[in-house]
């Protein structure tokens, strides 16, 4: 196994990182506050428009959880939650004492089914339960279905905390993934479409409540000369070492944006002629995927019996990493007692999916590399 790994997705510096960070260190910025934070929330400000406002945290799990807090929920509480989503979405749930309400994805976008949405909150709601807010995830960077869960969520006046931690830079009808919630989270994760080694960031279109999740992120001092506090606080900000990586990788996300979709383009050529397997794209022409990560399904009726996992082994003999869709909440052992809605459709999207490598970073041999072994797996029947 000489040859070096191939990851799924990892960090891709612009250049400009290291001069930020140089800045935070002749200022003596060595603070989760400083002109790199605040830097850095200009940028995604003037990225996402439509005067959004953002907070810059430690990560998106800090976003969700303090968003949540703003909404209101408490112990007792339920949420409902995209049953097939990455854990951080679902956990702060749980942080609070609330009961999180799982649904199913549509076969669409992988997202969380209107109409299962309905029939959850419709049942909630007769056994007394008013849901206090909705959870809605772009996976993957693939748009939710915007018009029509927004529209559920409209009609029982249930606000929408909106996932985009997968999905900075895509669009929905033009307008950018983050901005469609009450509230929106973001992450910079070390291996999403920008880093910042750590962080995230909560979005709102209100001031108010940017500066309430600051408040909330910093302890919770009122404004006094001395320490008071009324409420509990949280050490949640974003520190300005780490902000000033984002601010350098904010010069290189539409590159990111294009070379991952490039990617896509790339597998979609590829599995062109291959049976049996397909390649995950966008719905209509209202969908604007970042392909964070280039997703398939593989019906292993029609592959002469390759399955996604043998196709994961397979990639990994070769030491390039390919990787399971995220298992649905409703099927991990630690929510095994929270209701659910739908009809298995994540399920059967876990059991047949798998995940391509699709960093940004990846060049001619990466590419060649992954043919190669993608042409012995499937024409090896
Ligand atoms: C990465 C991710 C998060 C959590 O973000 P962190 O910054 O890692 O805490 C939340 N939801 C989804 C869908 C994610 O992929």
């Amino acid at each position: 196994m000489a040859q070096s790994k191939i990851w799924l997705s990892s960090p891709h510096m612009g250049g400009n990182e290291k001069k930020y960070i140089d800045d935070a260190f002749a200022g003596n910025w060595i603070a989760p506050l400083g002109p790199n934070v605040t830097g850095f929330e200009e940028n995604l400000e003037h990225y996402l428009g439509d005067g959004q406002h953002v907070a810059a945290l430690s990560s998106g799990t800090a976003a969700i959880h303090l968003g949540l807090i703003m909404l209101g929920v408490g112990a007792g509480d339920e949420v409902i939650c995209q049953s097939m989503t990455f854990s951080a979405s679902a956990n702060p749930i749980a942080y609070l004492g609330a009961t999180p309400v799982f649904v199913d994805s549509e076969p669409d976008t992988w997202n969380i089914c209107p109409n299962f949405l309905e029939e959850a909150i419709i049942e909630r709601l007769a056994k007394g339960k008013k849901p206090k807010a909705i959870i809605a995830v772009h996976l993957y960077g693939m748009p939710y279905k915007v018009d029509e869960v927004n529209a559920v969520a409209k009609k029982y006046d249930i606000p929408i905390l909106e996932d985009a931690a997968e999905a900075l830079g895509s669009t929905y009808n033009g307008k950018k993934c983050g901005t469609f919630g009450t509230i929106g989270i973001l992450s910079f994760n070390g291996n999403k479409i920008i880093t910042t080694s750590g962080g995230g960031a909560l979005v709102t279109n209100n001031k108010a409540v940017k500066e309430r999740a600051v408040y909330l992120a910093t302890q919770a001092r009122d404004d006094k000369p001395y320490y008071q506090h009324t409420e509990i606080g949280y050490n949640y900000r974003l520190s300005n070492i780490s902000a000033g990586i984002g601010r350098g990788q904010m010069e290189v996300l539409n590159r990111n944006v294009n070379l991952r979709r490039g990617i896509n383009n790339f597998y979609r050529d590829f599995f062109k002629e291959i049976e049996g397997v397909t390649v995950f794209t966008e719905y209509d022409e209202r969908y604007f995927s970042n392909f964070w990560l280039t997703t398939i399904l593989i019906d292993a009726d029609n592959t002469g019996g390759i399955t996604p996992n043998k196709v994961r082994l397979e990639l990994l003999n070769d030491n390039i990493e390919a990787r399971p869709l995220w298992k649905p909440m409703h099927l991990q052992p630690v929510f095994k007692d929270a209701p659910y809605y739908g009809a298995n459709i994540s399920e059967q999207l876990f059991n047949n999916g798998l995940c391509l490598p699709s960093g940004s970073n990846m060049g001619k041999i990466e590419f060649e590399r992954i043919s190669i072994a993608l042409k012995r797996i499937f024409n090896n029947l």
